[in-house]
């Protein structure tokens, strides 16, 4: 066994061997970097042996080292893990619990290691079945970290051999920011997106959205906006993809998928994050029909769909089952939704309390009249709550909006001591004047 290296040492071996461009959370507060030895359930233990609510682990969806999903991992890396060439049963079961799970007609399955491959594979689709170009995208969005994928994630803010070529990017329709109703919200983006296909110069081969944009600010799709995009989509021959990397398998509390509140069907849905509970996971499901259309090109990718993969892709879907995942995300996110909205009503720093399910935003601002983003406030408070033992994150354009997506066995405990570590936090901000 190694020995477990110091702060220090880890610090030093970090910056020497590791490329810059990899952040740590915490980087820059009083206390720095959290390290970390191990985690279970909703909790993190930190080298110390410091415990920490983790608000933020979108990923470990059914809770850090479920013994279910360790178990399910660790009996087939035992047996066999290899590529998907040959038959297998864990490869067609998943595919089938996870059509199960999805509206008709989609139904055929591609298994990849990631979000980004997940919506690379769903560009490529759309665009091989249109034999189109142009794809229309969201500001703020973001979808992924290869070439393709971040073309249409402005939140990456481009670099120069990034700029897009054949992306068209569309306003994001925050009711909060535009102090716009949800109607008001979605005729706007309907009405600008009708503007844009008019000329006819771009037709759209898919119009992507995640159907709550997470990294864009927590911000919920307005009532309506989905069907009238989609409409629209369709009726210029393009296809519609959910991004439901960050949102899927049950977070929302009402639904599986985030997009079906909104009343609709996509044709190809990408998922991922919380599929593999931590192991590395996704998938793109579409229509048969554009599954079919795509047997023109061949599509191999080497750990896509192994069998440890899909061992656990399995347990995880029965986890959430067995234990009611779904309706505690309903229940909890109502509860701790309410707590957060007392929270707003004793701090004026908080514009803004959204979200559904346990997939929740706080909006910090300077002035709740003129909105302005109070980022450095947003710092503060995720740092100061750290030290108070819960971990959240920011995100926004403005890294303005505190972020709260927690393993989904979070309980009415945590959200309590969610709301009071924030109040408290934002008590100790100094006065707004
Ligand atoms: N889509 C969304 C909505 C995401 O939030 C992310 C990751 N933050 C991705 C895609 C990319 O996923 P990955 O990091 O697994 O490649």
């Amino acid at each position: 066994k190694m020995r477990e290296l110091s702060r220090q040492e880890n610090l030093e071996k970090r910056q020497k061997y590791l490329a810059p461009s990899l952040r740590a959370h915490y980087a820059n507060s009083p206390s720095g970097a959290l390290k970390l030895r191990s985690g279970a359930g909703q909790y993190l233990y930190c080298s110390e042996g410091r415990r920490y609510l983790d608000c933020v682990n979108n990923v470990c969806h059914v809770g850090h080292t479920h013994p279910r999903v360790v178990q399910a991992a660790a009996a087939q890396l035992s047996i066999l893990n290899t590529n998907s060439r040959y038959l297998h049963d864990n490869i067609v079961r998943l595919a089938e619990a996870l059509a199960q799970r999805l509206p008709d007609p989609l139904q055929s399955v591609f298994f990849v290691n990631s979000g980004t491959e997940a919506n690379d594979l769903a560009l490529r689709l759309a665009r091989n079945f249109t034999g189109r170009q142009d794809v229309y995208c969201v500001a703020e969005a973001y979808h992924g970290h290869s070439a393709a994928t971040l073309a249409i994630s402005p939140y990456s803010k481009y670099s120069p051999s990034e700029m897009p070529a054949g992306v068209v990017k569309l306003s994001q329709p925050d009711t909060y920011r535009l102090g716009l109703s949800e109607a008001e919200a979605t005729d706007r983006a309907l009405a600008e997106y009708r503007a844009a296909l008019a000329s006819g110069e771009k037709p759209p081969a898919a119009y992507i959205v995640e159907s709550l944009m997470c990294c864009g600010g927590m911000v919920s799709l307005p009532e309506g906006y989905l069907r009238g995009m989609h409409e629209l989509t369709r009726a210029h021959g393009g296809l519609c993809i959910a991004d439901e990397v960050q949102t899927g398998f049950g977070r929302v509390g009402t639904h599986m998928w985030a997009f079906e509140p909104q009343g609709v069907v996509p044709d190809i849905v990408t998922v991922g994050k919380p599929f593999g509970n931590g192991f590395p996971l996704a998938a793109v499901i579409t229509t048969p029909e554009v599954a079919e259309a795509s047997n023109k090109f061949e599509y191999f990718n080497t750990f896509g769909g192994n069998p440890v993969a899909c061992a656990v892709g399995l347990e995880v879907l029965s986890v959430i089952d067995d234990e009611q995942l779904q309706h505690n995300a309903l229940q909890t996110g109502a509860y701790a939704f309410d707590l957060l909205r007392q929270v707003q009503a004793q701090q004026p720093r908080v514009g803004d309390v959204r979200g559904t399910g346990l997939l929740l935003g706080v909006e910090l601002v300077l002035d709740r009249a003129t909105k302005a983003p109070d980022s450095e406030g947003a710092q503060l408070v995720m740092a100061r709550m750290k030290e108070l033992g819960v971990l959240v994150s920011t995100d926004g354009p403005h890294r303005n909006v505190l972020k709260m997506k927690p393993p989904l066995c979070f309980n009415v405990a945590d959200a309590e001591e969610l709301a009071k570590v924030m109040n408290q936090a934002l008590s100790e901000l100094p006065p707004l004047v």
